[in-house]
């Protein structure tokens, strides 16, 4: 039988599953902390110990690694994790570019990090070309950051041209791609190094798992010592998260698909709403980002964000009043979250006071443009 490529629908509906031996259409969960070795000391199945190896992992690492166009993958604890393992296998002296526009508490442990760790951290708006190549300092910079699209204003940055800048200097261009997924864009096909998740949101898409993913272009000696590094960190995944993350990427593909057509209803009602001041969603012909995302994703994503007229309190009202979209951090869920973002940021966010960013779930999407009806007329003086 000749070789079929398959889609990564398809990858995903049966990841795991049709287990030569047992026929099993589902894998199983391996808890072993340890495993034993043969009579003359060696491991019997190249595994040593539950902080370095866990079969668990392997197919969704593996899964992960082919969706995203790389040669491999790992799973951390959290995406947190994920993310500063490449911060931390760097040594002092050494010079990172980050952008404005991320995971607040991510740059915040980056910043923290460089000062504690001697490592020089560069903070640019990373959708401005040009404000990335005034920062580089080749032979020094090891890591440009680019998230894309960037929580929560979901600017684009164009990952090709950061990649070449990057390259030019000598570093990295490591992709926060949680919320776009393999399934909208594959930095890695975009010239960048290594991608990174934040498993706990789409991946994973159930809200009971919180883990992270790194993914590399090239299995070489720096992707050894990020490997290496998970085993003396010791910021792993357990055994039954990485299998309800499996189970979760399952229905990956779909999810993203009526999440991102629920988003585009929701965007254009909100577009026309009175009360609204502002949608930002790169799915919006309007939007700042539109064409760039047009040409390097598949689809603009689940996830917007809206100011809304009145200013801060009347953001809260509105958050307040909303009753199918629950109040909550986090996204990439079957149930739609609304956040007033600024306030959960703290006094120094520069997310403006007035913004509520909304993860956009499974459920009818008339409910939930319904419920934002309902709730800004609230606010509509
Ligand atoms: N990257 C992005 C874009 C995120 O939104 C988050 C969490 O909100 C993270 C990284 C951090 O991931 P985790 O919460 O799994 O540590």
């Amino acid at each position: 039988m000749g070789h079929v490529a398959l889609h990564p629908e398809t990858l995903l509906a049966r990841a795991g599953g049709a287990r030569q031996g047992t026929g099993e259409v589902v894998p199983p969960i391996h808890p072993a902390t340890t495993f034993a070795r043969r009579a003359d000391g060696t491991p019997s199945a190249g595994r040593v110990y539950g902080r370095a190896d866990n079969p668990t992992f392997d197919e969704p690492e593996a899964l992960l690694a082919q969706l995203e166009c790389g040669e491999a993958a790992t799973l951390w604890s959290s995406g947190i994790a994920a993310g500063l393992a490449p911060f931390q296998c760097l040594a002092p002296g050494d010079h990172v570019v980050i952008p404005r526009a991320m995971y607040w508490a991510l740059r915040a442990a980056v910043v923290e990090f460089g000062r504690t760790w001697g490592v020089d951290v560069d903070v640019v708006d990373m959708t401005r070309t040009d404000e990335l190549a005034a920062a580089l300092r080749p032979g020094r910079t090891r890591i440009v950051w680019v998230e894309t699209p960037a929580n929560p204003s979901w600017e684009v940055t164009d990952v090709a041209a950061a990649a070449a800048l990057a390259h030019a200097a000598g570093a990295r261009l490591v992709v926060d791609s949680t919320v776009a997924t393999p399934v909208l864009c594959r930095p890695l096909s975009l010239g960048a190094d290594l991608v990174v998740h934040s498993a706990t949101k789409y991946l994973n898409g159930h809200s009971d798992v919180v883990a992270g993913a790194l993914v590399t272009a090239r299995h070489d000696e720096h992707w050894d010592r990020l490997v290496a590094w998970r085993a003396r960190g010791g910021a792993i995944l357990g055994s039954f998260e990485a299998w309800l993350l499996l189970r979760g990427m399952r229905t990956l593909a779909v999810r993203m698909r009526r999440s991102c057509e629920s988003a585009r209803l929701v965007a254009e009602f909100l577009a026309g709403h009175p009360a609204v001041a502002e949608v930002r969603y790169p799915g919006l012909p309007t939007d700042p980002g539109h064409r760039l995302a047009d040409a390097q994703m598949d689809d603009f994503g689940a996830m917007l964000s809206v100011r809304v007229r009145g200013g801060e309190a009347a953001a809260d009202a509105v958050a307040g009043r909303l009753t199918v979209w629950l109040r909550a951090t986090s996204l990439g869920g079957t149930e739609s979250l609304v956040e007033h973002r600024a306030p959960v940021e703290g006094p120094t966010s520069e997310v403006p006071r007035d913004l509520l960013r909304l993860s956009v779930g499974l459920e009818h999407p008339d409910d939930l443009i319904a419920d934002l009806d309902q709730a800004l007329r609230g606010a509509t003086p």
